[in-house]
């Protein structure tokens, strides 16, 4: 009898004619666009609490009301709209079956409080793994040839920044990732979070057969110290495998069953070996998950927002400020690839505007709104310098998407200062009181340093710092009048510098 060898499985870079296909299917795609009308894939990403969801509850909101006169005048700095030009904005069937749809009006309805009212008001659902959501915009087109009733398709694809990381693995072996997976874990702010897993580490001998069993607790522990770094605490920046602490749709598949392994310096991994199997897995999960990520969704995408929670950084002090600086350069380094190797070139998007954006600036006092922009700003410098560099344009930008809080002048210890009025969510302690989610409290957020490198020295925030305690206090969504539009801070300048070019 005759017998076939199975075909090998692929898992070296792909070849040049998998690049040429895939050029083939970007042209068709970007032919049955132009058929179609014009289109923008704008991408929202951010590591996990950003703020992700929150920003695409509001746009789409936002843009939902731009054409009566009350959402027209929230929004002064998209001028379409503040020309009356944006006619209406309306939901349209999703684009893609695969892909689940962004759950706009289940995360509207829990900003509002759903059936409840105002007092069941709560945040939506965080973003777990990609959604999008089709709208179409209808407005007045002022330019040349095109004048008169235009429709422009925009698609928001929403996905966890921590996925853009794995994008360096599909050029890494396992070998490579492992020893700088190690490597990483030995720096100065991660070697005790790295320690139980690293302990761990010391007790596996690669070149013992395959283990089950230990393969399951090598993942374990190194994905609690991929967690440990993340946690509020720390807030360092993540490390891949992104979905490690993204996992989407993979929460407890075996996928996600691998970790790094001491392997000395050029040796060969034995077949049936415990490293040939974590190898094995390794590749499973650059092919299987991270490929198809970058290949399906990423390379679709026009524009980008990139949200950063930058002040829980600031909070967590200069090293996880700098942390976050490497954590942008890492996000953005997707953007940029395509020199050094094909296989990155090809996933590389066609984006030509990204914005990143300080989410949640409600927390501090406008007088800090540049401030916070200038520390972002410092902070993805090098990731800026690379987007310029492939021709995209980029801009910086503190906003608050759903602004939770109002301002005032507050009289403490005899003097003026500048305070933010908010209902922190209950189980909330501000000074050793214990918020019950209906008590509002005035909070002295201090000011951000005028020079945002004194913020990247650990000099935080000017002032009163015993008072600066807006930091620890989360918020509860504003209560908003029935019908009205949300608050927000400068969504309409993001929003201008996203879309506003393709409503003219
Ligand atoms: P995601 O993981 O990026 O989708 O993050 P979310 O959009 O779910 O936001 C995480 C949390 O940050 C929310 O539950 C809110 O507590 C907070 N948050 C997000 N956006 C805002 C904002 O504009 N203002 C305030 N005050 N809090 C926000």
């Amino acid at each position: 009898m005759r017998t076939r060898r199975p075909p090998r499985r692929r898992t070296a870079p792909l070849s040049l004619i998998d690049a040429l296909l895939n050029e083939t299917r970007i042209v068709a795609r970007s032919l049955a666009d132009f058929a179609s009308g014009p289109r923008l894939r704008l991408g929202v990403t951010g590591l996990s609490r950003a703020g992700k969801t929150v920003f695409i509850t509001a746009l789409v909101d936002a843009l939902m009301r731009a054409g009566e006169t009350q959402g027209r005048r929230a929004l002064p700095v998209l001028r379409a709209c503040a020309e009356g030009r944006l006619v209406c904005a309306r939901l349209e069937p999703q684009p893609d079956d695969d892909v689940p749809r962004f759950a706009v009006e289940d995360h509207l309805a829990a900003l509002a409080g759903g059936a409840q009212g105002p007092d069941a008001r709560r945040w939506p659902e965080s973003t777990r793994r990609i959604s999008q959501l089709r709208l179409a915009l209808a407005f007045e087109s002022v330019g040349g040839w095109r004048k008169g009733r235009q429709e422009l398709t925009l698609d928001i694809v929403d996905y966890p920044g921590e996925w853009l990381l794995d994008l360096p693995l599909l050029d890494k072996d396992y070998a490579q990732w492992s020893r700088e997976s190690i490597e990483a874990a030995q720096g100065a702010s991660r070697a005790m979070l790295a320690a139980d897993w690293r302990a761990h580490l010391a007790t596996i001998d690669p070149a013992a057969p395959a283990d089950e069993e230990r393969a399951r607790m090598a993942a374990e522990r190194f994905t609690a110290y991929l967690r440990a770094c993340r946690n509020d605490k720390f807030a360092l920046s993540t490390l891949p495998p992104g979905r490690f602490l993204a996992p989407g749709d993979l929460e407890g598949s075996p996928a996600l069953t691998f970790a790094p392994l001491a392997l000395e310096d050029g040796a060969r991994i034995k077949p049936g070996s415990h490293a040939a199997m974590m190898e094995r897995r390794y590749e499973a999960y650059k092919t299987h998950v991270a490929r198809p990520f970058f290949h399906d969704h990423f390379s679709r995408l026009d524009r980008q927002i990139v949200l950063v929670d930058a002040l829980s950084a600031l909070n967590s002090g200069p090293s996880a400020l700098r942390d976050l600086e490497t954590a942008m350069g890492d996000v953005l380094a997707a953007f940029r690839t395509g020199r050094a190797s094909l296989l990155s070139a090809m996933f590389r998007p066609r984006i030509d505007k990204i914005l990143f954006a300080a989410t949640k600036a409600d927390h501090l006092h406008h007088r800090s709104h540049d401030r916070l922009e200038a520390i972002l700003r410092h902070a993805v410098h090098r990731a800026i310098a690379r987007a310029q560099d492939v021709g995209a344009q980029v801009d910086v930008i503190a906003l608050a998407a759903v602004r939770a809080t109002r301002e005032a002048q507050v009289r403490h210890d005899g003097q003026m200062l500048d305070a933010i009025i908010g209902a922190p969510i209950a189980g909330e302690t501000i000074g050793g009181e214990i918020f019950d989610g209906r008590a509002e409290a005035a909070v002295f957020p201090g000011r951000l340093p005028d020079d945002p490198r004194a913020a990247f020295r650990g000099e935080g925030l000017a002032a009163r710092e015993e008072d600066s305690d807006w930091r620890f206090v989360r918020f509860r969504p504003p209560v908003v009048a029935h019908g009205a539009p949300m608050p927000h801070i400068r969504l309409d300048r993001a929003l201008e510098f996203l879309i506003g070019d393709r409503l003219t």
